[in-house]
């Protein structure tokens, strides 16, 4: 349970003073997961994105453009538009001795302008000047103030994140009512970090963080901003420690099979095992035959041959008579898996079995019952799997596919299905190195780094949105040579309904010229929908799959040699990679045209740059890192990495590492957190929400 200290912290937004349900859905919609309430710990985390000096008071000649500065001058002039419903702007001609600005007021009322601006007085004006038509001007000046207002200002002040609808006064005057509630917590932090790193309370850096004392505040590596991001890696650090201890406590059982089955699957593969392959499986296989659970996490690349590694760590336990399962996210994938391994795993004999959401009660049962009898070796389904009535003879590995769609719970709840249940989880999501203590720190990890051979480059293009028609005429060419190509629709931000109109306005218009070739998939269409489309690219009956990004994870048409990708730059560079990895899976030659809308930012350009120069996931994971900013954590979330709401990872490593060391220390001594720091630091995880590891501790 939470301890009631937190109450106040985990109160709804929608009942702070002056919140009405109007503006309380605005701060859902910005704070909250969808279909949840905001509460005071997401306002308090919603951490300013700018801060406005007001310090910077030049004057007029030598104030710099699109900057927030604060201006002294004199009112000289009012051009009042002309008639009652004129559209055009209310101009107010301010000046000093050295120059002078235009202030527009669109749609103002005038009555205000007059009143605050009166002709002759002098006024401090804060606001951002940009030039027009060659002359300096600020478009609705943030603030107009006499010498008592301005006294009133503070010298800097927080600008948020919004949402359309919620102005910025409201999240100031929210933020402020919240800081006011913050129960008094006890410190959880070991004294020695604290002063080593020179960091302030938990309290005391919430309230610098919102109330930014100096131009930069908001500095990753300011004392407060390192104090909160600190905080959230101790969390995560601990959370994961403590699941990994409880995972691993139970004494895992040995599986030292004979090979029989692993070496008639290897002899009847038509083709062999690469060195990271081989390299993985012996990891996996030690792990297999120690007394010790294993909980390992295989790393490859699309079509880095995971597949056949899971495949032969499936084999040797079904050699000493135990059954494996292996979970997908999706039907389709599962579908495709359990096509794929039947073959490999019946040339040893072994019996496969598929069980989805969407078999007939019938044959459900039927299919338990099998299961439960160890009629049955391996089976290969989706979370139908975790289901509670869904008993093993004796499950023995649990395979874990495309792990980011998948938590924790999950993950235990398969490794619950039997007595002391091995573990090996697969994500086709390459994780730079200094992230995989983050992700998974729970877990040992294999890298499949190396691809089978035979493997063509896929040519990669980027080009401006405005040839789409060269485009269409390579694709009309392409496929009259029997060709498959994917077409991938922009990804509206956190819009659904937007995101697929995209896709269907795109749809029509390749239908209009392509006719019946042309599929649709979207994330909305219901399972059995969606596998038709799918089934139909499959068959080669649809030659076009124009797809939301529902197509990224697995899916695997050897057929398919395209891949367009519109509005390529919105997709984070590890998306891009996810979506190209669709193509050059056959002997064929494949190609990927990114198609762009102009200007790119730097950050496009860069990650434009990088997809055309490497197919390398691992590289590509390193340089999102690298690049990734604020305001892009897009390919965080994508790659499934935890998304922090106060760290960011590419500014805070070394904390990240000071954060590992105190949890490995901490549990050490205190592996139940029972003493007076492990009170607190309960309080810690459960401020953090990670209340799955502390449900794995006593009660204390
Ligand atoms: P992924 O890692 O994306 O799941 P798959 O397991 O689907 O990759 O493998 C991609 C393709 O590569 C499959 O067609 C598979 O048969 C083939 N493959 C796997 N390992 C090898 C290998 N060592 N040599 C040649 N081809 C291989
Ligand atoms: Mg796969």
């Amino acid at each position: 349970m939470r301890p009631s200290l937190l109450d106040p912290v985990f109160g709804r937004v929608a009942a702070l003073p002056g919140v009405g349900p109007k503006t309380a859905r605005m701060f859902d919609r910005l704070l909250a997961k969808p279909g949840a309430e905001a509460r005071l710990v997401d306002l308090l985390f919603h951490l300013p994105s700018t801060v406005i000096d007001r310090s910077v008071r030049p004057t007029i000649a030598a104030a710099p453009l699109e900057t927030m500065v604060v201006l002294k001058a004199c009112v000289t002039e009012h051009r009042r538009p002309q008639g009652r419903y004129s559209k055009s702007p209310y101009r107010v001609l301010v000046e000093d001795d050295t120059g002078d600005v235009e202030l527009v007021f669109f749609l103002a009322n005038p009555d205000w302008i007059e009143r605050s601006l009166p002709l002759g007085a002098t006024r401090w004006i804060s606001g951002r000047i940009e030039l027009y038509d060659g002359r300096r001007q600020i478009v609705h000046p943030d603030r107009v103030l006499d010498e008592a207002g301005l006294a009133k200002l503070p010298a800097y002040e927080a600008v948020y994140g919004l949402t359309e609808g919620l102005q910025a006064r409201y999240v100031l005057r929210a933020t402020e009512e919240a800081l006011t509630r913050l129960p008094n917590l006890p410190e959880w932090q070991d004294a020695s970090v604290l002063s080593a790193n020179k960091l302030p309370a938990f309290a005391e850096a919430l309230r610098a963080a919102h109330r930014p004392a100096s131009a930069d505040a908001l500095s990753p590596q300011h004392p407060a901003r390192q104090r909160l991001a600190l905080d959230e890696l101790l969390a995560s650090q601990l959370a994961l420690r403590l699941i990994r201890a409880k995972m691993r406590r139970p004494p895992g059982r040995a599986h030292k099979g004979d090979g029989r089955y692993a070496r008639a699957i290897e002899s009847a593969l038509p083709f062999r095992l690469t060195r990271a392959q081989q390299r993985t499986l012996d990891e996996i296989r030690a792990d297999l035959a120690s007394e010790q659970r294993m909980l390992r996490l295989v790393q490859g690349d699309v079509g880095s041959g995971k597949t056949v590694v899971a495949a032969l760590a499936i084999a040797s336990v079904a050699e000493t008579g135990r059954q494996s399962a292996l979970m997908a996210p999706t039907e389709i994938l599962a579908r495709q898996h359990y096509d794929r391994l039947t073959p490999t795993l019946a040339s040893a004999g072994l019996r496969v079995a598929l069980l989805t959401g969407r078999a007939k009660p019938s044959e459900r049962a039927a299919l338990h019952a099998a299961i439960g009898a160890g009629e049955v070796d391996v089976v290969i389904g989706t979370h139908a799997l975790v289901q509670s009535d869904l008993a093993f003879h004796d499950l023995g590995l649990a395979v874990v596919d495309e792990q980011h769609r998948f938590g924790v719970e999950q993950r235990l709840a398969l490794g619950a299905k039997g007595d002391a249940v091995d573990v090996l989880v697969m994500t086709a999501t390459p994780i730079p190195r200094t992230l995989a203590l983050t992700a998974f720190g729970d877990m040992d990890c294999s890298a499949l780094d190396e691809k089978p051979p035979g493997r063509t480059p896929i040519a990669t293009r980027a080009l401006p949105a405005e040839r789409i028609d060269e485009v269409i005429a390579g694709l009309r060419r392409a496929l009259a040579e029997g060709a498959r190509a994917y077409w991938v629709c922009p990804l509206v931000e956190e819009n659904e309904e937007l995101d697929l109109s995209a896709a269907q306005a795109r749809h029509a218009d390749l239908s209009r010229l392509f006719g019946a070739a042309v599929g649709l998939v979207h994330g909305r269409m219901k399972g059995g929908e969606k596998d038709a489309v799918m089934e139909a690219f499959q068959r080669g009956e649809v030659k076009i799959l124009v797809a939301t990004t529902v197509i990224e994870v697995g899916v695997d048409v050897p057929e398919a040699t395209i891949m367009v990708i519109e509005h390529a730059e919105r997709f984070g560079l590890a998306q891009l990679h996810q979506l190209r990895g669709r193509v050059g899976r056959g002997s064929g030659k494949s190609s990927c045209l990114l198609l762009y809308k102009g200007p790119l930012s730097e950050a496009a350009k860069a990650r434009l740059m990088i997809i055309r120069q490497t197919e390398d996931g691992f590289r590509i994971a390193e340089e999102d890192l690298r690049l990734r900013g604020e305001g892009e954590i897009l390919g965080v979330r994508q790659a499934g990495l935890p998304s922090f709401r106060l760290a960011d990872l590419s500014a805070h490593a070394r904390l990240l590492a000071v954060a590992r060391d105190d949890a490995e220390l901490i549990l050490r001594r205190d592996p139940e957190l029972a003493s007076d720091r492990g009170q607190a630091l309960r309080a810690l995880l459960y401020l953090f929400e990670r209340n799955d590891a502390v449900r794995l501790l006593r009660a204390g």
